[in-house]
């Protein structure tokens, strides 16, 4: 039997060799981290709910004309992407001060903001993802203007679909983060969602009761983290039969 190549693994997610050129599979791990991996978890089939959500969200931002790189879905943990360049930074969208905003300016965490903030970090782990400008990014060439341009608007749209479909749950986007790749048609490229949109890259509030079901569950010690994401999926008839763990396979006589 073959083994597949494994082409990058992270703190949630390993990338795979896909069956054509161009293309990756792209593994939902159980595992949980934080505060740049200096916490640690694994988390019963969170990697299932993942995988489900980013899916929906993912399918759902296409319908609308976002392009991302969700092809489709191979299994419980699994699913096909098309392969890109990834920009080095972290896309944030903001609409209720929360998390490292709320710490950098001391603003009480929930507080509305007046309109989306949208930052960029640098994607490195040993620096700690730092918060980036615009100007830091053109000038050391991670991302010319037009393609901060084109980021911006593609947060901002994401961020309306996201919040809208959210509130029709009863849940509040505080804020997200997004990665963005480049493709190449020929000798243009184009700019697209990647990597994942799920519980993991989103805080999400109960609007009743101001829960948290995202990954500050883990982070801060509130509860079962994989609950959590349950609900969100649930709410949003993800998880029809509520599966979200392996079944082992059982010998047909
Ligand atoms: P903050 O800057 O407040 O820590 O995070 C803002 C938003 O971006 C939160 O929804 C948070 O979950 C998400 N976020 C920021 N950095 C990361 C990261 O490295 N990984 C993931 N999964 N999400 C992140």
């Amino acid at each position: 039997m073959a083994r597949r190549k494994k082409v990058y693994e992270g703190k949630a997610k390993i990338m795979y060799e896909g069956p054509e050129p161009g293309t990756l599979v792209q593994y939902f791990k159980d595992d949980a981290t934080a505060f740049n991996a200096q916490k640690k978890a694994v988390i019963d089939g969170k990697g299932v709910l993942n995988n489900r959500l980013s899916e929906y969200f993912m399918t759902g931002l296409t319908q609308i004309g976002i392009p991302t790189h969700f092809i489709r879905r191979l299994n419980m943990r699994e699913q096909l992407i098309r392969q890109v360049e990834i920009i080095p930074l972290e896309v944030i969208v903001r609409n209720f001060a929360a998390g490292t905003l709320a710490e950098r300016l001391a603003m009480e965490e929930g507080t509305p903001l007046p309109r989306p903030i949208v930052e960029f970090c640098l994607k490195d782990d040993k620096l700690g993802d730092p918060l980036v400008t615009e100007e830091h990014i053109s000038a050391f060439g991670w991302a010319s203007q037009a393609d901060l341009d084109d980021m911006v608007s593609m947060a901002l749209r994401i961020n309306d679909f996201m919040s809208g479909l959210m509130l029709g749950i009863g849940i509040k986007l505080i804020d997200f983060k997004i990665e963005i790749g480049r493709v190449w048609d020929g000798d243009f490229q184009r700019l697209i969602l990647a990597d994942e949109i799920s519980p993991d890259s989103c805080r999400l509030w109960d609007i009743e009761t101001g829960d948290k079901l995202d990954k500050d569950v883990f982070r801060r010690d509130l509860g079962d983290l994989a609950d959590a994401y349950r609900e969100v999926a649930k709410r949003l008839g993800v998880l029809p039969s509520n599966v979200t763990h392996a079944v082992k396979p059982t010998l047909i006589n």
